[in-house]
């Protein structure tokens, strides 16, 4: 597989293009950034872990019936992925309050949310990512309704399985961002899950072992990624 041009550059990853039309590799780099990109550092062995890390995650759903974009491990910092068409969208559910929920409707930390709730939120970093509904993607043609109804399903099918298998590495999945495109007409997940897209607490401490270690300047960020993915398996050697 021939590694082409860069088409995008974003604040974690960059994207090629390949000698393949309908494939694309993304390659983890160790940029790490946070509140839009104001807050941005290099850690050491960052993109070599969150690619492994995310390949373990995406196989997981795919085995589970969830669509993703995942091909496969080209090396320590580059995945083979499906080329979509991304929707400028971000599909978020939260299981236990934190973050900006808290903030937004005054909820104290730490709370269990039954049922999960799910919101969307507008890809613009400019704007600060701003919490939008299913109405505007309608009318402003971010996405199709039969679209979004997929992705919100396949967002909880994801809670379903993740949830359960955080649980085997005595950890709760507090929430989760998921991005999703179009690949022939079909909805597929796309982009990455990784503890940098989510809220992962340790089930009987709450000790923090995701991004919040790094937006709070809690310290050992990439060994505690290490940490979430060798218990559930996950080979970084
Ligand atoms: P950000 O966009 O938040 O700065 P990244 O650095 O992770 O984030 O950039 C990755 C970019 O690649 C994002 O814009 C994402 O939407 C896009 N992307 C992810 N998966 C695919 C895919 N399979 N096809 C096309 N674009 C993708
Ligand atoms: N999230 C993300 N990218 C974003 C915004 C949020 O990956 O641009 C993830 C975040 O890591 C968390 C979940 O989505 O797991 C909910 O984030 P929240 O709305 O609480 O915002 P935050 O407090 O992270 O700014």
């Amino acid at each position: 597989m021939e590694k082409r041009q860069e088409i995008i550059s974003g604040k974690a990853k960059s994207v090629y293009t390949t000698d393949e039309p309908n494939r694309l590799i993304m390659f983890f780099r160790d940029d790490t950034s946070a509140f839009d990109g104001r807050k941005v550092e290099q850690l050491d062995r960052k993109g070599m872990v969150n690619n492994k890390f995310n390949a373990f995650i995406m196989e997981q759903l795919e085995a589970a019936g969830v669509p993703t974009h995942f091909d496969k491990l080209l090396s320590e910092q580059e995945t083979l992925v499906k080329r979509l068409d991304m929707m400028p969208i971000e599909c978020v559910v939260r299981n236990i309050a934190a973050g900006s929920i808290c903030k937004r409707l005054g909820v104290k930390e730490g709370i269990d949310i039954i049922p999960p709730t799910f919101e969307l939120f507008l890809k613009n970093d400019e704007l600060h990512d701003p919490m939008i509904n299913e109405y505007h993607c309608l009318s402003f043609g971010w996405a199709k309704e039969e679209h979004i109804t997929i992705a919100k399903q396949l967002t909880f099918k994801v809670n379903d399985v993740l949830k359960e298998l955080f649980l085997t590495g005595n950890m709760l999945l507090v929430d989760y961002k998921l991005e999703f495109g179009l690949y022939d007409g079909e909805v597929v997940l796309g982009d990455e899950f990784t503890p940098d897209g989510c809220r992962l607490w340790d089930k009987d401490t709450r000790e923090k072992l995701d991004k919040d270690r790094f937006r709070q300047d809690l310290g050992d960020v990439v060994e505690s990624y290490e940490v979430v993915g060798k218990r559930l398996g996950v080979n970084f050697d």
